[in-house]
């Protein structure tokens, strides 16, 4: 909040130019000390801003969706600098600016109500903190802690107030009163890499299928995305417009598919290492005439690791010395059988000169997106992922972003890393200004204070305060943590294995010889603990080498040497990328210490031992040492020190230890069944005539 004074002042404008802008956009503010509100301050914000700078300095302003109509250029033009700058002008027409501000206008003055990404939490849904008690899901529920606490008796699970409840204990209590229990972690909406958006089923939309292309050097990667750039770009018209940031749209069948320019699998696994997932699909591309190749073998792996349909693309069809054949042999070694060999791998063989095959497989890239539904709502506050970023002597930071979510539109408050902003351009990726950006649209934003990295997810918010206080916690908690551990260590992942969060250990298998190599492989493979088991994501013959390390940090794997021994330089690479490398000499150590931390890290069981029972007769309060219940020992004997719980009608109110035992004038150790004493709880007054005190011990069962 500020006032149209101050507002004035920091804009270099005068009161009586906000003033009139405030009746235009009807913001009720008549004088100098009428206080503005975040929302009013984004629409003369904009305002101001179009009068400043853009009118006069850019020189494309056209509404995305009034694009294809609107856009008339000479493509006869040549296409030096200086005809592209013709162009430009040519495109924009008068109408055009006004077309543009209208819908800018449009956007602030009717501001669509997007739906917060903050409002996830409905009244069914309950938190789970770490460490919670029995009495904070009571709380949580709005019920008595003894009616969880029979609920909980029910299941099985014996459990005083203040005892903690694991998630899964939780969630079955949780689910029995009709809600559901989600993590705090998952809530929080500072930490937007893991937040979980929940969208009702009849707010989402289909949105364009996201596409990257990976392929050993010179087999076609960017011949690929150009002759697909240039015979479906969606503005046809405007072919002689080039593309401006490092992804693009096309359309095929009347569907839009985005295309992410990565130059090769290094920002791909770059992405993934930042935890981030932006691609849909993977094409391989493969030249017909060489076959697969070192970084082929790579990208089939890191495609496979990060779970994505795969569509490999032959390429150079044209070519006489072309050998598909000997390419789709290939493939099936490395897992992927193709379609019409029986399997399940869709192969295109195409040819980047001849245009050859290039239709069927775009419509391959349909197909798959029609069968896995990709899908977002468009009625949200944008969340996505920052593509690259540069920093421009005039403008700033400039950060190319996917939106992946919701709406992203100009002038949205926005959270990039640790630093809030505002969408003060948004340009598409033809580097036409435009007001929003839909689910998959990839677009040139500026705006930010500081420069993001590629591979930074970002979240739109609904007022610029909202963003600040998130982009404070962020910064507040990053301070903290040590952003850099990416990789994973065999305790993280047991670690993750223990909180339920993975079933799977990812592992890079590298061996001396191809013998041993199998005979790993195959055991390995055969290891299963409690449905947990182990993927070899990548095996080979050969020393640990960087892409192993790369790999591994990306796909969170652990690498296994087998006889061979890394460079000192390799380990320290490992070290700095938190990557965990083990060696060994003898396979059935392998497989003994894998199996063995498996287990060793799993929850151990434990079963109750009930010791002992008695049941209360008579209470005797005092005010020094409290309540002594005066019992008699159904069963077994009572110790001094002893766990044990206090229950009462088949609850247990209470969980301590055994405080004393007293027989007439004397303090005892023990005592058995059929005798008659005095015991306090330790902690625990409240003991009530007819309360069952009962002593155990947890064992564990071995397994
Ligand atoms: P990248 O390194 O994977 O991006 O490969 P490029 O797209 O730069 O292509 C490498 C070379 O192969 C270039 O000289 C291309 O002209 C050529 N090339 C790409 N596709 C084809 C094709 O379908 N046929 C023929 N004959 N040459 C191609």
């Amino acid at each position: 909040m500020m006032s149209v004074e101050e507002y004035a002042q920091d804009t270099n404008s005068t009161v009586s130019n906000v003033l009139e802008i405030c009746k235009k956009f009807n913001i009720k503010a008549t004088t100098k000390d009428d206080m503005l509100s975040e929302d009013d301050i984004i629409v003369l914000d904009n305002e101001i801003s179009v009068n400043d700078e853009s009118l006069e300095q850019d020189d494309t302003y056209i509404d995305d969706d009034e694009l294809e109509s609107d856009l008339r250029i000479d493509t006869s033009a040549l296409d030096t600098n200086e005809t592209k700058m013709k162009k430009k002008q040519v495109i924009v027409k008068k109408e055009d600016n006004n077309k543009y501000l209208k819908a800018k206008k449009d956007a602030y003055k009717h501001k669509e109500k997007l739906k917060s990404n903050a409002s996830n939490i409905d009244s069914s849904v309950v938190l789970y903190t770490d460490q919670m008690t029995v009495s904070d899901l009571a709380h949580a529920l709005n019920v008595q802690a003894s009616v969880v606490l029979k609920k909980l008796f029910d299941l099985g699970v014996m459990a005083n107030i203040n005892q903690s409840l694991d998630f899964t204990t939780a969630e079955m209590v949780t689910i029995d009163f009709g809600k559901e229990l989600k993590n705090k972690e998952t809530q929080d909406i500072s930490n937007f890499e893991n937040y979980e958006i929940i969208d009702k089923e009849e707010d989402l939309t289909e949105r364009p299928p996201v596409v990257t292309i990976m392929g050993h050097v010179d087999h076609g990667k960017t011949s690929l995305l150009d002759v697909i750039r240039e015979s479906n770009i969606v503005l046809k018209e405007a072919g002689g417009i080039t593309q401006a940031i490092g992804a693009y749209q096309v359309k095929a069948k009347e569907k839009l598919i985005t295309f992410i320019d990565t130059p090769g699998h290094e920002a791909f696994t770059a992405m993934r290492a930042r935890g981030a997932s932006v691609t849909d699909i993977v094409i391989i591309i493969v030249s017909a005439v060489d076959g697969i190749k070192p970084q082929t073998i790579e990208a089939i792996d890191h495609a496979k690791a990060a779970n994505v349909p795969i569509i490999v693309a032959i390429n150079k069809m044209d070519l006489p010395s072309a050998n598909p054949d000997r390419v789709l042999q290939e493939l099936v070694e490395y897992g992927l059988t193709p379609e019409e060999w029986g399997g399940d791998t869709l192969v295109n063989k195409i040819s980047c000169k001849t245009k050859e095959g290039i239709d069927e497989l775009l419509d391959n890239i349909i197909l798959i997106a029609d069968m896995c539904n990709f899908r977002a709502n468009p009625n949200r506050y944008a969340t996505g992922t920052v593509l690259e970023a540069r920093l421009d002597k005039h403008i700033g930071a400039v950060a190319t972003l996917i939106v992946q979510n919701g709406t992203l539109r100009l002038g949205d408050p926005i959270v990039v890393g640790n630093s809030s902003g505002k969408v003060r351009t948004l340009k598409n990726d033809l580097g036409i200004d435009i007001v929003k950006a839909l689910p998959s649209t990839p677009v040139e934003v500026t705006g930010f204070s500081d420069l993001p990295t590629a591979g930074d997810k970002f979240m739109a918010f609904e007022t610029e305060k909202e963003a600040k206080k998130v982009a404070n916690e962020r910064e507040l908690r990053s301070k903290h943590e040590n952003t850099n551990r990416t990789g994973m260590t065999l305790e993280d992942l047991f670690g993750e294995v223990k909180e339920g969060n993975t079933k799977r250990i990812n592992v890079i298998l590298k061996t001396d010889v191809k013998g041993s190599e199998e005979a790993i492989k195959a055991s390995l493979l055969k290891l299963d603990v409690d449905g947990i088991k182990i993927d070899v994501i990548r095996s080979g013959v050969g020393t640990i080498v960087e892409s192993d390390i790369v790999l591994a940090q990306a796909s969170r794997a652990i690498i296994i040497g087998f006889n061979v021994r890394p460079t000192s330089n390799i380990i320290e690479n490992a070290k700095e990328r938190n990557v965990d490398i083990r060696l060994y000499n003898v396979i059935y150590k392998i497989l003994e210490d894998l199996e063995a931390a498996l287990k060793g890290m799993l929850d151990p069981e434990f079963e109750e031992k009930i010791l002992a029972s008695a049941t209360v007769r008579q209470l005797f309060k005092f005010s020094k040492v409290g309540t002594i219940a005066g019992v008699i020992v159904n069963e077994g004997a009572i110790k001094l020190g002893s766990t044990a719980r206090v229950i009462r009608d088949g609850i247990i109110v209470y969980e301590g230890k055994i405080g004393s035992i007293q027989r007439g004038k004397d303090k005892v150790n023990e005592v058995k069944k059929g005798i008659e004493c005095g015991i306090t709880i330790e902690n625990f007054n409240d003991i009530k005539e007819e309360d069952v005190i009962e002593t155990y011990t947890m064992e564990e069962i071995k397994k």
